[in-house]
């Protein structure tokens, strides 16, 4: 089993250590790595996302979110980075422009565990 590399990409926002980045235009977002047993962690790096970078009172725009509103929508999957770029290379995922952290990139997530050169990801949902 290869061990899963999380790519160096651009365009992440870092919170608590966390780094975060809008995928899509529904609103999802997408954290890199897992972090079991971290959801206060994974909510207050989102909340920190949607006030500085979205100008949100929080990741639901609500200033009073039911318990667990948050982190219900969280689910930990694998995800393959793409380069931006028409690629050619047959093993995109760790080809040399996503390896360089290029600024556009794109990313499919919900990819079985142990796809090629895919890596731990959380991601939430609108
Ligand atoms: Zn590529």
């Amino acid at each position: 089993m290869t061990t899963a590399t999380i790519p160096d990409l651009q365009g992440f926002e870092t919170y608590f250590g966390l780094q975060v980045s809008d995928v899509g235009e529904d609103g999802s977002v997408i954290i890199l790595g897992h972090h079991h047993n971290e959801p206060r962690r994974i909510v207050a790096a989102l909340n920190r996302h949607a006030r500085e970078f979205w100008g949100l009172a929080n990741l639901v725009d609500d200033q009073n979110p039911g318990p667990g509103e948050l982190a219900d929508s969280l689910a930990e999957t694998y995800a393959v980075a793409r380069c931006g770029a028409a690629c050619r290379d047959d093993q995109c995922g760790n080809c040399e422009r996503v390896r360089a952290g290029q600024r556009e990139w794109w990313i499919t997530w919900d990819v079985a565990p142990g796809t090629p050169h895919s890596f731990p990801a959380t991601v939430w949902r609108p």
